[in-house]
C-alpha cells in the first residue's frame, strides 16, 4: 500500500498548555453565526456536537481530491482512500485503547452498534430464561434492541434502579446479578441526567457471574478518556457526530474472540471471501461486520475529530467543561422555580430542569427566539422520564466550546421565561 499523499490536519500541540476557550471556538464555524440577529448560543452538544473547521476541511478535501471506492482498487484514488479509512480505524483504536483495529467495526451509530451486537451476539449465544440488565437510564437505543431480542427469544429484561437524585444504586445492581444474567448493556454517561455510572464496578460485578457487558459510550467519549482494556468491556459502543466527528459513522468495539464467534450482521459487499450460490466464507475482522460500501468520508472525518479533541487534551476539556458545569449549576439556583431533575454524585456537562411557571418546550420556545439552542422532551429516554413522573425535561447540555457567558444568555433567558409566564 502506497502512503498517502496528504496529509491530515494536526493541531498544534501549543494550546496543550493553555485553553483559550475563545480561540477554540473559532475552529467551529456555526458558532459564529447569529440567529434571529442574535449571537448564537449553543447548549445541546449532547444530542449532537458542532463540527470543527479540521473535520469539514478532511470531508470537503477527500470528496474533492481523492474519492474513489475502496478496499478493493488496484489504482492510486482507491488506495489513498482506503489508507485513510484504515488510518482512522488505527486512530479509533488508539482512541479507546482497544487491542487491535480488528476489534474496531465501523457502523452508521450507537444505534446501530447495540442492533448489531443484539441480533448477532444475542441471537446466537442468548436463549430463553436469560436475563439481561439495563439500568433504569438507558437511552431507547439501548432497550427496544433487546425488547425486540426478549420477545423473539424469551428472555428476560431486568432493570437496574437509581436513586431520586439519579445515582446508579449499586448495591441494588449486585442483587439482581445471579447466574441466570449473562448480558448487562448500561450507558457510562446518561444523556437524560448526566450522571456518571461506576463502569468498572459494574463490568467486575457482572463479570464475575460470567455476564457479558456492553457500555453505551456515547456521552462519556466526548468528556473523558475512555480505556475499554483497563475497564474491561465486552463491547463498547458511540456515534462520531457526538465526539465533534460527521454523523452516519460510528463504532462498535468488540473483544476479538466474541466477534470471531458471532455470526455476520448484513450480507454483502466486502463481508466475504468467496461466494457461490451453494456457500458463501465470511471475510475476516473487521470485515465481516462491515457489509456494503461505507462511510469512507465518515470514518476520515472521525479520525479527524478524535485528533482535533486529543490535541486539546482530555485533562483540558474535563477541567474546562467542569468550571462551565459549576458556574452554570450555581447560577441556575438563582432562577425561581427552576427544578433540577437528576444531581447524582458524579455528573458530567448535562443539567436537565423544569420551571414552575412553563413547560419545557415552552422554556425552549422562548430561549430559541433568542438564538439559545437546548433540547425539550423525554430525550429518548422515557423511562428515566416516568421514574421522576413528568414527561419531560428541558436540558442543558456543555460541549468544549462553552463559556460562561454561553451560561449568562441562558440564565437571562430563563429570568425570560418567568416574566412571561408570572
Ligand atoms: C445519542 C445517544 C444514543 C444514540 O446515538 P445515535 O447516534 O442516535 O445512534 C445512545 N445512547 C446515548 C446515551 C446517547 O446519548
Amino acid at each position: 500500500m502506497t502512503s498517502p499523499i496528504v496529509e491530515t490536519p494536526i493541531v498544534e500541540t501549543s494550546r496543550l498548555i493553555n485553553y483559550n476557550v475563545e480561540e477554540i471556538r473559532q475552529d467551529f464555524p456555526v458558532l459564529s453565526q447569529q440567529i434571529y440577529g442574535k449571537p448564537l448560543t449553543f447548549l445541546d452538544s449532547a444530542a449532537s456536537a458542532q463540527k470543527p473547521q479540521v473535520v469539514l476541511d478532511a470531508i470537503q478535501h477527500y470528496y474533492a481530491r481523492e474519492y474513489a471506492n475502496i478496499h478493493r482498487g488496484v489504482y492510486y484514488l482507491s488506495q489513498v482512500g482506503t489508507q485513510k479509512y484504515e488510518d482512522a480505524r488505527v486512530k479509533l483504536q488508539k482512541f479507546i485503547n482497544a487491542r487491535s483495529p480488528k476489534e474496531i467495526i465501523f457502523v452508521r451509530g450507537a444505534t446501530e452498534a447495540i442492533n448489531l451486537v443484539a441480533q448477532t451476539y444475542g441471537r446466537k449465544f442468548l436463549k430463553a430464561g436469560d436475563e439481561i440488565i439495563l439500568s433504569r437510564m438507558e437511552h431507547h437505543s439501548n432497550i427496544v434492541p433487546w425488547q425486540i431480542l426478549r420477545d423473539e427469544k424469551d428472555l428476560v429484561l431486568t432493570v437496574s434502579p437509581i436513586d431520586d437524585k439519579g445515582n446508579f444504586l449499586f448495591g441494588d445492581y449486585e442483587k439482581l446479578l445471579s447466574e441466570r444474567v449473562k448480558l448487562v448493556a448500561i450507558t457510562q454517561i446518561s444523556n437524560a441526567l448526566g450522571t456518571i455510572t461506576p463502569i468498572r464496578d459494574i463490568i467486575t460485578a457482572a463479570h464475575k457471574v460470567g455476564a457479558k457487558v456492553l457500555v453505551d459510550g456515547c456521552q462519556a467519549v466526548p468528556h473523558m478518556r475512555v480505556d475499554v482494556q483497563a475497564m474491561d468491556a465486552d463491547f463498547y459502543v458511540f456515534s462520531g457526530h457526538k465526539i465533534y466527528g460527521p454523523t452516519g459513522v460510528g463504532i462498535l468495539y468488540g473483544r476479538e474472540e466474541l466477534l470471531n464467534a458471532m455470526p455476520p450482521y448484513q450480507g454483502g459487499g466486502d463481508m466475504i471471501n468467496s461466494v457461490t450460490f451453494a456457500k458463501t466464507t465470511y471475510n475476516d475482522l473487521p470485515h465481516k461486520f462491515e457489509a456494503g460500501t461505507p462511510h469512507i468520508a465518515g470514518g476520515i472525518g472521525l479520525g479527524v475529530a478524535l485528533d482535533y479533541v486529543d490535541g486539546l487534551g482530555f485533562d483540558n476539556i474535563a477541567r474546562h467543561e467542569q468550571q462551565i458545569l459549576d458556574y452554570a449549576l450555581n447560577r441556575i439556583c438563582e432562577v425561581k422555580g427552576v427544578n433540577l431533575i437528576g444531581r447524582a454524585d458524579h455528573m458530567a456537562g448535562i443539567i436537565s430542569f423544569t420551571m414552575d411557571l412553563a413547560h419545557p418546550h415552552d422554556i425552549g420556545t422562548i430561549l430559541d427566539q433568542d438564538g439559545i439552542a437546548i433540547r425539550t422532551g423525554h430525550h429518548c429516554a422515557q423511562p428515566v422520564m416516568d421514574f421522576f413522573d413528568i414527561p419531560s425535561t428541558a436540558r442543558l447540555s456543555l460541549g468544549l466550546y462553552n463559556t460562561e457567558q454561553d451560561i449568562d444568555r441562558f440564565i437571562d433567558g430563563l429570568h425570560k421565561v418567568n416574566r412571561i409566564f408570572s
